[in-house]
């Protein structure tokens, strides 16, 4: 099995704490993807050596959450997050414990744990320990609490949204008196950091079952505990694809007409700005009519956003977006078009502010931005060649100069 050889990297690790009367295991995500043969992104390790012990033991350690028990071990250049066995304090807040208490024992440790699938551990000989029949739910496809569902979504209302999320990224269905508590429990979102929010939303979008598990967001109310989603009327939109937030809320923004109050949702700049520009490239691509506004259309919003599009059509399509007709807005003609762009932005057009002025003899005003976009859209669009002269004939003759 492929998978194993990330656990075979970590064992030395596991090794040297139990050389020294510890307990180690692999647990959470890791195991569970190991046990489903899906590929693991980082192997996390539990165990009885606290905090302290565990940096004296390792010559390059970075406490990354010291105070709730996890240090990062650097070994052969790899960071594994290894994490004392604890137990959680009151909850008092619907989203982290007061205090966390380190312990011995791995049962008191994995009984905290979210779901059944994410509280098998492993030993270093591949031994599970499995105490809450998490392999069976994985067998069965389920995704069930440790514990009663609505305690433990009392104590982190965070979990509501990671079931979600696992269900998304598995294609598991959510035991019954789970869903039942995260219904009662979804008001508890509130009192979320809109960040963690936001990252387990990115995850549900992406994953690969996003269509069943995007309705129960509306079915579970869920948008009306988030800021700006809780302005929209989010029951309009389908999600049928796997897709990124950005992509995400370019959708949400264009069916619900609402495209302000990003900001409230704590994302990059960048991220809004791409989502923006997607909204933008949306509209215009609906006045797509030849291969030569294509091109224009290409220039102006770039190669990956025409393909981004060309992509999401499935998607525009159940939202009922209007889209161009595939007949000029597809994958052949857009290569070719790129392949074959004049120009690819302003600075290599043959004349600039400062030569059209001269050349006009003109002083500057608005009219100067005008004319060079104009000049440039003609180029785009091979009305008239890259040529300096030719392109101050065009000015003269379709531009008002003052
Ligand atoms: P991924 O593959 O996305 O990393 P994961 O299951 O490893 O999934 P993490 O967020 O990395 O998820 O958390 C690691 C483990 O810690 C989980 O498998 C689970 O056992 C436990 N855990 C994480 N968050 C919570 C939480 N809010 N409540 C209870 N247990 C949690
Ligand atoms: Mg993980």
């Amino acid at each position: 099995m492929n998978n194993k050889i990330i656990f075979l990297d970590a064992l030395p690790i596991m090794q040297r704490l139990m050389d020294n009367g510890y307990d180690a295991y692999f647990v959470g995500g890791a195991v569970r993807d190991y046990i489903m043969h899906r590929p693991i992104n980082d192997v996390d390790i539990t165990t009885s050596a606290t905090p302290n012990e565990i940096e004296s033991l390792f010559d390059h350690t970075i406490p990354v959450g010291k105070e709730h028990g996890t240090i990062n071990v650097v070994w052969q250049g790899s960071n594994y997050e290894v994490t004392t066995f604890r137990t959680d304090g009151a909850y008092l807040d619907h989203r982290r414990p007061s205090e966390v208490f380190f312990v011995r024992d791995l049962y008191r440790d994995v009984e905290r744990r979210d779901f059944t699938i994410n509280a098998i551990a492993m030993d270093h000989q591949f031994q599970l320990v499995d105490y809450f029949e998490g392999q069976q739910d994985i067998q069965a496809q389920i995704i069930r609490t440790v514990g009663h569902p609505k305690d433990r979504f009392d104590e982190d209302a965070l979990r509501i949204l990671r079931g979600l999320r696992f269900q998304s990224q598995l294609g598991f269905t959510i035991a019954r008196d789970t869903y039942h508590a995260m219904k009662e429990n979804v008001a508890d979102i509130e009192y979320l950091a809109i960040e963690r929010i936001m990252i387990e939303l990115e995850k549900l979008l992406h994953g690969s079952h996003v269509s069943q598990v995007f309705a129960s967001l509306s079915d579970l109310n869920i948008w009306h505990y988030l800021p700006y989603f809780r302005e929209v009327d989010m029951r309009a939109i389908r999600i049928n694809i796997p897709l990124t937030l950005s992509q995400f809320l370019a959708i949400v923004m264009y069916c619900t007409h609402h495209e302000t109050g990003l900001k409230q949702l704590k994302r990059s700049n960048d991220e809004i700005k791409a989502a923006q520009h997607l909204v933008h490239a949306l509209k215009a691509a609906q006045q797509l009519d030849s291969k030569r506004s294509l091109a224009q259309f290409v220039y102006d919003f770039g190669y990956h956003t025409a393909r981004e599009l060309l992509a999401l059509q499935d998607i525009f399509e159940v939202n009922n977006i209007t889209q161009p007709t595939p007949i000029i807005f597809n994958l052949q003609i857009i290569e070719e078009v790129f392949q074959s762009l004049v120009i690819t932005n302003r600075t290599q057009l043959d004349i600039n502010g400062k030569t059209l002025m001269t050349a006009l003899a003109s002083k500057p005003g608005p009219w100067l931005k005008t004319a060079l976009r104009s000049a440039e859209c003609a180029v785009v669009q091979r009305k008239i060649p890259n040529r300096e002269q030719e392109i101050i004939e065009w000015v003269k003759t379709n531009v008002k100069i003052p």
